[in-house]
């Protein structure tokens, strides 16, 4: 019998303090499971959120897994690969790509065995790993704010901060293909001009620091680029006064969205702002639109899969950990905490 190794928590607190790795025997694959070998998963914030307790979404604790307290597995996003389907089970093959059909799945593990119907089935020849690991969530995230709540339209402008996050790398790109013009603010960094580069060449219209945000003479410079053209819509991921001088570029009815709070301090509009350019400022949750907008998380990942088939989105960059199967739990422990340690420098993947 197939022995799985898992990197649970068992109380809330900083991943690299709480998570430990869980040996455990697999069950045997019922008619309607799947066996799964994991392949990819990535490090997102809100898994780190998660573990510490402070995401509003979080699996319960619980033995299932046979652990001696009540426990919960890592991580929402990954890719498996499926070594063995059930008998009653139809439209899967060994080999196939699979993704969780919801959140709160526990993808940091080596192996499971999963019902069929929680899984969506992807096209392999069409991604790379990179792109099925992390398709759920960022990707989607980006299609679904530019495409739920304000009807843009080719010409049409939109600006957004972390503008080289995941988010705002597939934004960029969605938007472009959209035919939109965006400005994308981000923070200063010695090699600016690199980072200004590499999003202009993902189709970013403009690239500003928070410094120009923030400044109100260059709200010239921005007028100059729109000529009197209304900015539509806001993406906001960091709060606080990026995010405010943010909304003052913001066009009367245009929509604020925030999805992320980066800098940790809250989201200031100005009573102005709200009252006499009547801003339509909401938060946005792909979690929660899961419910909400029924067929949304498909629907999504099939328009993403069409992008990412066509080159219009391309891999985003990221840093690969490699764990081998015949490796102990202390390394795959480690690689896990390597992995957590360097997350606030770019997106990291764990390969299995
Ligand atoms: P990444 O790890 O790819 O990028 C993080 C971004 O945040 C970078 O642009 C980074 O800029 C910026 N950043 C970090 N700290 C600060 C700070 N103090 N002030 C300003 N900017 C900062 O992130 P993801 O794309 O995976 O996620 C981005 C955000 O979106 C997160 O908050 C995440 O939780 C959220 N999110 C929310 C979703 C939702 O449904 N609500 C769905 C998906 C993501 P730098 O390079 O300068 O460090």
């Amino acid at each position: 019998q197939l022995r799985a190794r898992a990197l649970i928590y068992t109380q809330y607190g900083e991943p690299i303090d709480v998570l430990k790795v869980h040996s455990y025997e697999l069950p045997q694959v019922g008619t309607n499971q799947l066996l799964l070998q994991h392949l990819a998963a990535p490090i997102n914030p809100s898994d780190i959120n998660q573990v510490q307790g402070v995401y509003p979404s979080k699996p319960p604790l619980t033995t299932d897994l046979g652990t001696d307290e009540p426990a919960a597995v890592g991580g929402n996003e990954g890719v498996f690969q499926v070594l063995e389907v059930g008998s009653g089970v139809e439209g899967y093959s060994k080999g196939d790509w699979v993704i969780p059909a919801d959140v709160n799945y526990g993808t940091w593990r080596t192996h499971s065995v999963a019902d069929s119907s929680k899984m969506l089935k992807l096209p392999k020849e069409k991604l790379s790993l990179n792109q099925a690991a992390t398709i759920a969530v960022n990707p989607c995230s980006a299609y679904q704010m530019l495409n739920y709540y304000e009807s843009l339209k080719p010409g049409d402008w939109f600006i957004q901060n972390a503008g080289n996050s995941q988010v705002g790398r597939a934004a960029i790109q969605i938007g472009k293909k959209m035919g939109l013009n965006s400005i994308s603010i981000v923070r200063n960094r010695d090699n600016l001009q690199e980072l200004v580069d590499e999003l202009t060449e993902l189709g970013a219209t403009h690239v500003i620091t928070e410094e120009q945000n923030e400044s109100r003479e260059f709200g010239a410079t921005i007028k100059s680029w729109t000529k009197g053209s209304p900015i539509k819509l806001g993406l906001n991921a960091v709060g606080g006064s990026n995010c405010t001088a943010l909304a003052r570029k913001l066009a009367n009815d245009a929509t604020l969205l925030t999805y992320g709070g980066m800098s940790m301090k809250p989201v200031i509009i100005p009573t102005g702002l709200l009252i006499f350019k009547n801003l339509n400022v909401k938060g946005f949750w792909v979690t929660a639109n899961i419910k909400r907008i029924p067929n949304s998380r498909q629907d999504s990942i099939n328009e993403v899969i069409k992008l990412m088939d066509t080159g219009a989105i391309v891999d985003t960059p990221n840093s690969d950990n490699f764990f081998e199967l015949k490796d102990s739990d202390e390394s795959l422990l480690k690689t896990f905490q390597t992995a957590l340690t360097n997350s606030k420098k770019g997106k990291q993947i764990v390969l299995f």
